[in-house]
């Protein structure tokens, strides 16, 4: 048994995995201090009539170790989804279907000496493709191109990058206009940095690639989706459940106090000492909280530098998956900005059918709820036909408004990894940083969310 105490602030998945981390290593006093009046942060399931919905993440991938390893321990079922149809691509006015399935390995595509044979290959069947040949094989040269840049990104030292400095002044967006034409294939690219602000700095992008394993090895892979059965809430209540009355609902931290051997963490009027403090709230919370002493000029240059994406997730409910009578997956990118990505979030027995969709919610978004609805219904209606006007119910989470959370992914601003020179991991004292913000693995995903909280307890067990 460890007589260590630690506090976990926040509740969201990545808390939660610390804490059962630590649990499982006997550690004797483990508090989780939440905010809010639930558990799950970013991961929320509600209904809609009487079919369950996530108003915040959805979907995992078979690589995605982590998420999977916890629900298969707490019995939390996953289902494949997603996989069977065609995918959608809608731009400029026209949808065009893609078969779904892997994604082909586009360094094969790309290679000098088949460069010829793929073009006129894609030459041939230009009219079933949703851009140019030409187009095409631009695409696949700048992914391809995307992934030699991340590989000269150290993973542990994005900022010893050969050519660092040039890549930290660059954003995401200056390069994706610089790499293909405008249309479709600009489009396509750009949807890859969907989860970036598009003033994110290119270095930090790669970085996040490098999380994933490449650019190149996530097309790859598209193929087999995972959703919960239950709604991806369901695993952080079982994480919940387990650690019983560790966790405390309505204690938003307020300041934390760090002196040579203690730690004082203060929250809705109660003091809570302990011997080290996981912090597994997102950057942008970090600003809700007083440090004392302060933390380093580069450490708050780091979090001033972190942009959140404010996103809004749509849920529409139907009285069948109408889509897949006509072989569609339901899943879908689009030029529209009320519905860029699109994707099948019917329960597993397909008793409703369920539309999703992500976009963002800045202040240039449409602010009429009316105009944003006819939006996104008339833009399913164009990819899956009139049926889609008919919905059972719509749903809108707007994550802007959401207390204690400040945004769902989001990206550093150009220079900020340079000038800092350490990632939002490096443990001061004894505090140590979770949240999927500081993962190694799958950043900005529920799988480096655990991964992020694993390893800061990990530290907390080996100090
Ligand atoms: C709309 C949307 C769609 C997404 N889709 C996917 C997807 O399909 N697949 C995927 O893998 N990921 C997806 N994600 C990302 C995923 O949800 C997150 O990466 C993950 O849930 C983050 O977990 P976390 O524990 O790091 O942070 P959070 O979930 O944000 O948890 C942090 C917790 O800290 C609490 N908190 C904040 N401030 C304080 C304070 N001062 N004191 C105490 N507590 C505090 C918050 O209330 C919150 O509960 C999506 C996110 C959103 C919003």
């Amino acid at each position: 048994m460890n007589e260590h105490k630690v506090i976990v602030i926040g509740a969201g998945l990545s808390g939660l995995a610390a804490a059962t981390t630590l649990v499982d290593a006997g550690f004797a006093s483990v508090t989780v201090l939440e905010a809010g009046p639930h558990v799950g942060g970013r991961t929320r399931t509600s209904t809609a009539g009487d079919t369950t919905i996530d108003d915040g993440a959805t979907l995992a991938y078979p690589q995605h170790r982590h998420v999977l390893g916890l629900a298969d321990r707490f019995g939390v079922d996953m289902f494949e989804s997603g996989t069977q149809g065609r995918f959608q691509y809608l731009f400029d006015g026209t949808a065009r279907s893609l078969t779904a399935g892997r994604i082909p390995n586009t360094r094969l595509l790309t290679a000098p000496l088949l460069r010829p044979v793929v073009r006129g290959a894609l030459r041939l069947i230009e009219r079933w493709l949703p851009m140019s040949a030409d187009d095409v094989v631009q695409l696949l040269e700048a992914v391809q191109e995307l992934d030699q840049l991340a590989a000269s990104v150290p993973a542990q030292r994005p900022w010893s990058a050969p050519q660092a400095q040039t890549l930290d002044q660059r954003t995401v967006q200056s390069w994706v206009d610089d790499a293909v034409r405008p249309g479709p294939a600009r489009h396509l690219l750009a949807s890859l940095f969907g989860y970036f602000p598009p003033t994110t700095s290119l270095l930090f992008a790669l970085h996040v690639f490098n999380t994933w394993g490449g650019i190149g090895a996530l097309l790859a892979s598209q193929g087999g989706v995972l959703r919960f059965a239950d709604g991806a809430q369901a695993l952080p209540l079982a994480l919940a459940a387990a650690l019983g009355d560790r966790v405390i609902l309505n204690s938003p931290v307020t300041a934390i106090e760090q002196s040579a051997n203690r730690v004082s963490v203060h929250a809705g009027g109660t003091t809570y000492d302990a011997d080290h403090v996981i912090v597994a709230v997102g950057p942008a919370a970090y600003r809700g909280i007083e440090f004392r002493p302060a933390l380093s000029p580069q450490r708050i240059r780091l979090q001033k530098a972190w942009q959140p994406v404010h996103g809004r997730k749509v849920n529409v409910v139907y009285d069948k998956p109408f889509w897949r009578a006509d072989n569609l997956s339901g899943s879908a990118l689009t030029d529209r900005e009320a519905a860029p990505g699109v994707l099948d979030a019917s329960p597993p027995d397909g008793s409703h059918g369920v539309l999703a969709c992500y976009g963002t919610d800045d202040t240039t978004a449409v602010q009429d709820p009316e105009s944003r609805k006819a939006a996104v219904l008339t833009t399913f209606a164009d990819l899956f036909g009139a049926q889609a006007l008919e919905p059972l119910h719509y749903s809108e989470k707007r994550w802007i408004y959401e207390p204690f959370h400040f945004g769902c992914e989001g990206g550093l601003s150009v220079g900020a990894l340079t000038a800092a020179r350490e990632t939002l991991k490096e443990p001061v004292g004894r505090l140590h940083w979770a949240g999927v913000e500081t993962a190694d693995e799958w950043l900005g995903f529920m799988d480096g969310a655990v991964q992020a909280g694993q390893r800061a307890a990990s530290e907390v067990i080996r100090s």
